[in-house]
């Protein structure tokens, strides 16, 4: 197992809802932890603050969030089995979006600023979180994996909205023509 980026085809598929939380649930729920930690360790500049299963090649309703996002040191994620958005509302804000699949490309993302999120705990406990801001971004970002939508999609025409990380860890304009209007690699339309 390995995290996979653009245009691996199952990074676009709808995953398919977890019936029961057994040992190959937790196993693919332990893979995502661990892949999100050594993925960090190779990024110095980044926080490592969430994965879905497709993203690891696992086509079911998974994701983790990072319980700390500005901690590094606290490298703990809760687990949340068959998400399903109840709400979604409050302004729509844009922040900088960057994704595990979408590698050294970020983009100014709209999203709502106000969800609520109904999923399971690794223990089968329903549980409905109320999130806003950063948090709700994250939540939508995951969600929208397991729908095969990525972050670019939400901004694919918009030319301001695309950036990359230089050596210093700044993000800077990248040019949307030459790399990123054309390139079938990253839309996946190979
Ligand atoms: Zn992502």
């Amino acid at each position: 197992m390995k995290i996979i980026t653009t245009p691996d085809k199952r990074l676009r598929e709808k995953s398919e809802k977890v019936r029961e939380i057994n040992d190959e649930i937790r196993d693919i729920i332990a893979n995502m932890r661990r892949m999100s930690l050594d993925w960090e360790k190779e990024h110095p500049y980044e926080l490592s603050a969430a994965m879905a299963a497709p993203q690891i090649g696992v086509n079911k309703r998974i994701i983790i969030i990072r319980d700390d996002m500005e901690d590094k040191s606290r490298a703990t994620f809760t687990a949340l089995i068959n998400p399903e958005i109840i709400r979604a509302d409050g302004k729509t804000k844009l922040d900088y979006e960057g994704c595990l699949s979408v590698p050294s490309i970020y983009g100014m993302v709209p999203r709502a600023s106000k969800v609520k999120v109904k999923a399971k705990l690794e223990d089968g406990t329903e549980v409905r979180i109320k999130a806003t801001d950063e948090l709700a971004r994250t939540l939508l970002h995951e969600i929208d994996h397991l729908d095969g939508v990525l972050f670019i999609d939400h901004i694919r025409d918009n030319k301001d909205a695309f950036y990359k990380m230089n050596d210093k860890g700044d993000l800077i304009p990248v040019d949307y023509d030459n790399k990123i209007a054309h390139n079938s690699k990253l839309w996946g339309e190979e």
